[in-house]
C-alpha cells in the first residue's frame, strides 16, 4: 500500500516538473524556422560549400594539390601565356570542408560559402562544374590575364603570392 502511495507521488511530480518546463518556455518566441522559406543565418566562419570566383582563379592547381580527398579537378590546355583553364569542378560527395583550398589560395578566389543546402536526388548532380569552356576559357598566365582584362591578384596585398599561373 505505501508503495502505491509513493509511486502516485512520483508520478505527480514529475507531471509538476514537466508542465514547470513547459510554462517555463510558453511564452519565449519560437526558435523553429519554416524552412525553405526561412534561412538560418549562419555565423560569418562557418563553412558551406566551397565556392570559387572564376574571374580571379588563374589555374594554379594549388588547391587541387592540397585537397585531401582529391574532389578539385581541374584541366587546362596550352602552354605559357596560351595556357587557359577549360575546367574547374568540386565533387562535393567528397568534400569534407577542412578549408585547406580557400586557406591557401593565393588569389583568394575560393571560399567556403554559408550554403549549406544542396539536396539532389542524383549524387553527379553534385560534381558542381563552376564553367563552361564553350562560354568562355580562363587564361591562366599573368600577362594574357591582364591583357584581356581579367581580375589579377593585387600582389602588395598578397606578399609572396608571385605569378603561380605563368608556368604552371
Ligand atoms: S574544403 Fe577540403 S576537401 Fe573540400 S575542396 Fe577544399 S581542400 Fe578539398
Ligand atoms: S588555388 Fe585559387 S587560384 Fe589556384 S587554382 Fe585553386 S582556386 Fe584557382
Amino acid at each position: 500500500m505505501g508503495q502505491y502511495f509513493a509511486d502516485i507521488v512520483a508520478a505527480v511530480g514529475s507531471a509538476m516538473q514537466g508542465m514547470a518546463i513547459t510554462f517555463k518556455h510558453i511564452y519565449k518566441k519560437p526558435v523553429t524556422l519554416q524552412y525553405p522559406d526561412e534561412r538560418q543565418v549562419m555565423p560569418e566562419r562557418f563553412r558551406g560549400f566551397v565556392h570559387n570566383d572564376m574571374t580571379k582563379c588563374d589555374a594554379c592547381n594549388i588547391c587541387a594539390k592540397l585537397c585531401p580527398v582529391d574532389c578539385i579537378y581541374i584541366e587546362a590546355e596550352g602552354k605559357a601565356k596560351e595556357r587557359v583553364m577549360t575546367r574547374y569542378a568540386i565533387d562535393y560527395n567528397k568534400c569534407i570542408w577542412c578549408s585547406l583550398c580557400t586557406e591557401n589560395c593565393h588569389t583568394g578566389s575560393i571560399t567556403m560559402s554559408h550554403d549549406y543546402d544542396h539536396s539532389v536526388y542524383d549524387r553527379r548532380s553534385l560534381v558542381y562544374e563552376f564553367m563552361d569552356p564553350r562560354v568562355a576559357k580562363i587564361p591562366c598566365h599573368r600577362a594574357t590575364r591582364i591583357e584581356q582584362g581579367w581580375w589579377v591578384e593585387p600582389k602588395e596585398d598578397k606578399p609572396g603570392a608571385g605569378d603561380k599561373g605563368d608556368d604552371a
